[in-house]
């Protein structure tokens, strides 16, 4: 268990800049492409990525679709949608707990065994920072557990929001 915790790690940066088997894009229900993470994503990846994403039809919220990295180091991009932040009483936990989950388990059955997560909905979609470290390195602990990966990053854009996370890490047991 141990052991598996120390797979988790916070790193402060570009999530596009990162060589792993599967970086995740926080996108949105059309999966055509947006601000924030998403734009870079697709910016990086190339015109390629929009084609493949086009051909998917969407993604529901709490749900996660695979494609291709194209012009990526990294070799696949998992897209999951996070909810839209409506006060917190509007099942906003569970969506953001449902994306993590999602995207783990579409990683796993594909053999993805280095991943790195944005933090999911704390942009545009206004999350509580806090609230959803709290919950996707809860969802990461439950992921390291099974063993399925080498390693799981949280790719933190800002110094201020990975420490954030790492205070979260440090708090929560098994850290
Ligand atoms: P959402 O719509 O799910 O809120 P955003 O892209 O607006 O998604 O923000 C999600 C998180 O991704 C924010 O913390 C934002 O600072 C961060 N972010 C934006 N660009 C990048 C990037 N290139 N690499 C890593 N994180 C990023």
């Amino acid at each position: 268990m141990a052991d598996h915790a120390n797979r988790i790690a916070v790193v402060t940066g570009d999530i596009t800049r990162l060589d792993v088997d599967a970086i995740v894009n926080a996108a949105n229900e059309s999966l055509l492409g947006g601000g924030g993470v998403d734009g870079a994503i697709h910016r990086a990846a190339g015109p390629d990525l929009l084609a493949e994403c086009r051909g998917i039809g969407g993604c529901p919220t709490g749900e996660a679709r695979l494609t291709g990295g194209y012009r990526l180091p990294a070799r696949h991009v998992v897209h999951t949608v996070g909810p839209v932040w409506r006060g917190g009483t509007a099942g906003e936990d569970v969506a953001l707990a449902s994306a993590y989950r999602a995207s783990f388990a579409l990683a796993a059955e594909n053999g993805i065994r280095t991943i790195a997560f944005p933090a999911i909905s704390t942009g545009i979609y206004g999350f509580p920072k806090e609230r959803a470290a709290r919950i996707a390195i809860d969802e990461g602990r439950r992921a390291a557990a099974t063993g399925a990966f080498d390693r799981i990053l949280f790719c933190c854009f800002s110094e201020a929001d990975a420490s954030i996370h790492e205070r979260v890490l440090q708090q929560m047991p098994g850290g």
